[in-house]
């Protein structure tokens, strides 16, 4: 056996140097060591935030802390002490980058590289740490049960799972990209517990402080507690608290279908149903007559109002909630928060600005019609403007305008409350609902006089309302002359970011856009996972055609339109038809091509 002679440069370096080991080999070792430790922290929570975040174009840097942290072992063997503070640098560069990346997508508040947003790390991880300790306090049966790793690696978790959840936002898409966007959600959640939970009366009063740490509440408040926060984690716009013969169910309606959430006894039940009556100040001893009212919830920021009916069943008193976020949400996000184009966008903003004339939102039921009025109306300045509105009922509260509802039963209707606010010297009026030929003729008429008008209708598309006005038998020239422009919408369902996966483009699709074969590699499709409930989809997109009546447009809007020629017209004009705008928002992934084809066909 020969001996092996060491290859340089090996056998060139003074590592470790054994006259000085226990100072300089210890330090290059700890050196070394904590080096790879931040190394593999940072390479797992930017793997979790490239995958939370989808940035696909990060995958590199996620891939580069592990291999650093290797060549670091063999430079430390190499070069000795000396590779530490190289390979530190680089990993502070390689860091510097994915920071940039990533601060480029998320919100202001949340940005390493700003001051705001390292004051929120800090807190942020001032908050893991005392968590953590307040976790291992919960078992003091077991003291020393866990191990210092085990602590470790538990913080390093939790620290990980704050850090990578994407952007805090106030509005309600905002909220809606956060669940998409966040898988472990359901874990991490319920922030929403330790913030503050008060119901309030109608008047603004309290009823119950139901904040975490109240004292003496009743199994009631808790329960109802539950099954609100709930809706509000899974953003529902209903709760039905329904009897059956054997207990109470809770169910909601997410993205406008119906899902179990919780059910309980007969007898909590009936306490949770005489709660909620209480709270919003129905009669608790009627229980065969249908009645209504309401209440509101403050929970931590974000405020709620809730619109309640009951009816007598066969099993009992059934309940439905309408929960209404009248913080933040729409009116914070104005049409940025809808979902158009920024094409529309832009031509929605010039209309909507115009010193007269009037624009309408045209759909079916709950294809987001008020929303998308109030977010439009939102954006005009209410301290310079007389801003009214009449609708039936009122659903979101505005700040310096002045809401009227209508009242069928008191004979109030739109078109009389119409005619008395045109006194009132207004600039915009917004009418809740065109339903028939007087209020469509006194809005047509404020329209022509100096005001802007906002209202829904209930028709198909942009084209199909101004056939219906027609049908209504408003007088084509006053169409014609009052009319400014109409925005047709639906909402589609949005692919489960979780979940959705890569599919082939069908043929026609690549063809109705003119683009070339293979032009689109891949578009998604539906899948489901525990995330979005095994559907596929969470959260809703809008789909929106707009049109605006130009002279062409006008010279079709005669008493018997073809409806042929108005669209034709409208295309030259450059509306795109929903179920076109649809099937771009399945080219940039957003949802499918069979959600397009049932919300639009
Ligand atoms: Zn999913």
């Amino acid at each position: 056996m020969t001996e092996v002679s060491i290859p340089f440069p090996f056998a060139e370096v003074d590592y470790p140097s054994y006259s000085v080991f226990p100072v300089a080999g210890l330090a290059a070792l700890a050196g070394f060591a904590s080096l790879a430790a931040v190394g593999g922290v940072a390479s797992t929570w930017i793997r979790q935030t490239t995958d939370d975040l989808e940035l696909d174009d990060a995958e590199w840097l996620a891939i580069g802390f592990p291999l650093t942290a290797g060549g670091s072992v063999a430079a430390v063997l190499f070069l000795g002490p000396i590779a530490i503070p190289v390979f530190a640098a680089l990993l502070l560069i390689e860091l510097f980058l994915f920071f940039k990346k990533r601060d480029a997508v998320v919100a202001e508040q949340r940005q390493f590289l700003r001051k705001g947003g390292l004051r929120a790390l800090k807190s942020e991880i001032q908050t893991v740490i005392r968590r953590t300790r307040a976790g291992n306090d919960e078992n003091p049966a077991e003291p020393g049960s866990r191990s210092l790793t085990g602590r470790f690696s538990e913080f390093r978790e939790r620290l990980q799972k704050s850090l990578a959840r994407p952007p805090k936002s106030t509005s309600a898409a905002g909220a809606r990209k956060r669940r998409g966007n966040d898988p472990h959600r359901d874990e991490q959640a319920p922030p929403a517990d330790s913030q503050g939970f008060i119901f309030l009366k109608k008047d603004g009063a309290v009823a119950v402080d139901a904040s975490p740490g109240s004292s003496g509440l009743s199994d009631n408040i808790h329960n109802t507690k539950r099954i609100l926060q709930k809706a509000m984690e899974l953003l529902a716009t209903d709760v039905h608290f329904e009897p059956h013969d054997d207990g109470y169910a809770a169910r909601l309606r997410v993205d406008g279908v119906l899902m179990d959430a919780d059910s309980i006894s007969t007898g909590e039940g009936k306490g949770v149903a005489q709660a909620i009556k209480v709270m919003s100040d129905m009669n608790i001893a009627e229980r065969r007559r249908p009645q209504d009212g309401t209440f509101s919830i403050q929970a931590g920021t974000d405020k709620y109002d809730v619109r309640v009916a009951s009816s007598p069943t066969s099993y009992g008193e059934k309940l439905v909630l309408r929960l209404l976020k009248t913080s933040g949400g729409i009116l914070s996000t104005g049409l940025d928060g809808i979902g158009v184009r920024k094409r529309v966008l832009e031509q929605l903003r010039a209309i909507i600005h115009k010193p007269y004339g009037m624009f309408l939102v045209a759909g079916p039921t709950g294809s987001g019609k008020t929303t998308t009025v109030y977010a439009a109306l939102s954006e005009i300045d209410a301290k310079q403007h007389n801003i009214t509105t009449i609708e039936d009922p009122v659903e979101y509260r505005l700040d310096n305008i002045t809401q009227i509802a209508v009242n069928t039963k008191a004979d109030v209707s739109f078109a009389s409350i119409l005619r008395s606010v045109l006194r009132q010297d207004p600039d915009v009026l917004l009418v809740g609902e065109i339903r028939d030929r007087e209020t469509a003729e006194i809005a047509c008429q404020a329209a022509l006089t100096g005001h802007f008008v906002f209202s829904t209708l209930h028709a198909n598309d942009s084209v199909a309302t101004i056939t219906r006005l027609l049908d209504l038998g408003l007088d084509p020239t006053l169409l014609q002359t009052a009319v400014t422009a109409v925005l047709g919408q639906r909402l589609a369902r949005r692919l489960c970011k979780a979940c959705k996966e890569p599919c082939e483009p069908p043929p026609g699709l690549t063809k109705k856009f003119n683009l070339d074969e293979g032009a689109v590699k891949h578009i998604y499709r539906e899948k489901g996972c525990s995330a979005c409930g095994g559907t596929g989809y969470k959260g809703r997109i809008g789909l929106h055609e707009l049109l605006i009546v130009t002279d062409e447009i006008r010279e079709q809007m005669t008493a018997q339109p073809s409806v042929n020629a108005l669209k034709a017209a409208a295309i030259k004009n450059g509306t795109v038809l929903l179920q076109l705008d649809g099937f771009l928002k399945v080219l940039q992934g957003h949802t499918s091509v069979s959600e397009i084809l049932r919300v639009t066909t």
